[in-house]
C-alpha cells in the first residue's frame, strides 16, 4: 500500500467536498467526476456534496460554487452549518476554491451591500458584487491562464454577474493568478490564490467539456 505525503496530512484518500446549499454545485461535481473518470493523481478521490456539520468533517477541501451569496450565507446561517464552515475556511490544513458567489462569501469585506452577506472573512481582499453591471452580466472571454496551469492558454471563462477584487488588504498573503483586462486600459483580478485558497470570479465549472482548471486544481490542491 503506497502512502501519499503531503502538506499536513498522510491520508492515502481525499475527499472533496461541494457545497450544496445553493448555486452551481452540480456542474462543479460533474466536472470533478469527469476527472476522476479520465486520470489518475495516484491517490484516492472522493467526492461529496456538503449540507451538513457531518457532510463537512468528511472533507479535505471544499468548492464554495457560484450562485447567490447573500443566500448562501442565509441557509449557511439558517441550517447552522456557518460556524463549521467558519472553522473549515480557517483551517489552513482545509483546501478552499470559491467561484464568483463563493469567492465573495470568503472574502474580509465588500465594497457594496455589505449589510446583505455576512462573510467567511478568510481571503484578504475587499470584493465589490456584480461589478460588470447590468448591461454586462454575464459573458464568456478567452483567458491565457499559462501562467499557471501548464499549456491551458485558451480558456472560456464564463463571467456571470461577478464580482471585482477592488482592493488586496494582505499582499504578503495574497497571490495574484489571473487579471482580466477591462476597456483596455485596466485590469481585474479574476483568480488568485491565499495559501490554500483559491478564488475565481469566474465559472469554470460552466466550461462545457473543459475540464483542465478542475484537473489542475485537484493536481495543485489536492493530490500532490
Ligand atoms: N452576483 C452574485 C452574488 O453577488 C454572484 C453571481 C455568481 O455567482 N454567478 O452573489
Amino acid at each position: 500500500m503506497h502512502h501519499t505525503h503531503s502538506k499536513g496530512s498522510r491520508k492515502s484518500m481525499k475527499t472533496i467536498g461541494v457545497l450544496a446549499l445553493q448555486g452551481a454545485f452540480l456542474e462543479h461535481t460533474n466536472h470533478l467526476k469527469k476527472c476522476l473518470a479520465e486520470n489518475d493523481y495516484g491517490v484516492k478521490i472522493e467526492i461529496r456534496t456538503v449540507k451538513t456539520p457531518e457532510d463537512l468533517t468528511q472533507c479535505d477541501a471544499l468548492i464554495i460554487p457560484g450562485g447567490e451569496s447573500t443566500s448562501m450565507s442565509l441557509i449557511a446561517q439558517k441550517t447552522g452549518l456557518y460556524p463549521f464552515l467558519y472553522e473549515f475556511v480557517h483551517n489552513s490544513e482545509k483546501v478552499v476554491w470559491g467561484t464568483c458567489a463563493g469567492l465573495i462569501f470568503l472574502s474580509a469585506q465588500l465594497e457594496n451591500e455589505n449589510a446583505l452577506v455576512k462573510t467567511l472573512g478568510v481571503l484578504k481582499v475587499d470584493v465589490r458584487r456584480n461589478a460588470f453591471g447590468r448591461q454586462a452580466q454575464s459573458f464568456t472571454q478567452i483567458c491565457d491562464f499559462s501562467n499557471f496551469i501548464p499549456d491551458c492558454d485558451d480558456f472560456p471563462a464564463t463571467f456571470i454577474r461577478a464580482p471585482v477584487i477592488e482592493k488586496i488588504l494582505d499582499p504578503i498573503a495574497v497571490k495574484t493568478l489571473y487579471e482580466l483586462p477591462m476597456n483596455g486600459k485596466s485590469v481585474a483580478v479574476a483568480a488568485m490564490q491565499n495559501h490554500n485558497i483559491l478564488v475565481t470570479s469566474f465559472h469554470p465549472e460552466l466550461a462545457e467539456n473543459d475540464i483542465r482548471f478542475h484537473d489542475w486544481f485537484i493536481r495543485q490542491f489536492v493530490s500532490n
